[in-house]
């Protein structure tokens, strides 16, 4: 099997901890090479990525990798919680650029990703192993799709060592992406983003925003099925599980899970896959 990675996000009540002890102990059962934690833009969160992190590291013995987005965020903020990392034996960071939430004001110092990548190589060397975003489906700000592709390069060149996708549901785009990658110059393992399916409208509209598309046979599918949980579950597991197939057969260097803290549609895939 090749390697697999699970992101989790920040609990931020007992009842939300208690979830993620559950669903981390269950995932473990797949080795997971490592597990990461994103982090909310804007400052306001600045310690639960941290905290979750190490909980990660010390109540279940994974590798745990922090998100750090730069966005909003001041270069003593941002150098402070690296060494914060650091301290905390923590030897993957996945390094982005993150979204200011509407209304908040300064988007700080750091303008990309890019920026960021760079100003951990020049504060730390190779403490860290970084991971970046990228978008086969094109990220929803680009001017297009090959200026993505050229500024995807940029954070490459800038000293990132792999990259982890925005979820797909279309294999092809994710191919094209990585041969157009390549033929760029681009060495550096891509691995997808797979987000398993749990609760379909929230789906929706988690991919309008972010700009994944859903196959329409597939938005008919679940229309039709409509409160019949046990189909649409059936038909989710299945669904991914044959994308994560056609990735691995076709050259895909792993497979990162969007879990969203629940272990039963990741689980569904995994066990899918056998
Ligand atoms: P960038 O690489 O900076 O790109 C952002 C946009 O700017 C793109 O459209 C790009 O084409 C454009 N761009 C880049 N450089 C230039 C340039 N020099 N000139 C002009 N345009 C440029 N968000 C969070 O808030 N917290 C998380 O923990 C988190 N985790 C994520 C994990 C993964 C694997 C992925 C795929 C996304 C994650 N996100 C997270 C979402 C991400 O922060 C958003 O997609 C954000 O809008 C872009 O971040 P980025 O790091 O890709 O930014």
């Amino acid at each position: 099997m090749i390697p697999i990675s699970f992101e989790f996000y920040p609990p931020k009540n007992d009842e939300q901890r208690a979830q993620l002890g559950r669903t981390a102990t269950r995932l473990k059962a797949w080795s997971p090479e490592y597990v990461s934690c994103t982090f909310g833009a804007g400052g306001s969160t600045l310690s639960y990525t941290g905290d979750t992190v190490r909980a990660l590291i010390d109540d279940h013995g994974l590798a745990a990798a922090p998100h750090l987005s730069c966005v909003g965020g001041t270069r003593e903020e941002i150098a402070a919680l690296l060494q914060r990392y650091r301290a905390q034996g923590c030897g993957r960071i996945v390094a982005l650029r993150g979204d200011l939430p509407s209304g908040m004001g300064h988007p700080g110092e750091f303008r990309h990703a890019a920026d960021l990548v760079a100003f951990i190589r020049a504060e730390h060397g190779d403490c860290f192993h970084i991971e970046v975003a990228c978008y086969p489906e094109t990220h929803p700000q680009a001017e297009d799709a090959l200026a993505d592709l050229r500024h995807f390069k940029a954070k490459v060149d800038a000293g990132a060592d792999g990259a982890i996708t925005q979820y797909f549901y279309n294999a092809d785009a994710y191919f094209r992406f990585v041969d157009e990658a390549r033929a760029l110059g681009v060495e550096v393992p891509i691995v997808p983003g797979i987000m398993p399916i749990s609760n379909f409208s929230q789906l929706k509209r988690f991919s309008d925003a972010c700009g994944a598309e859903i196959p329409r046979w597939l938005r008919k599918r679940m229309a039709a099925y409509g409160d019949d949980a046990d189909s649409v579950r059936e038909l989710a597991a299945d669904f991914v599980a044959g994308l994560c197939r056609r990735l691995v057969e076709g050259g895909a260097p792993g497979l990162h899970f969007y879990t969203l803290n629940l272990a039963r549609p990741t689980a569904a895939v995994l066990e899918r896959l056998g």
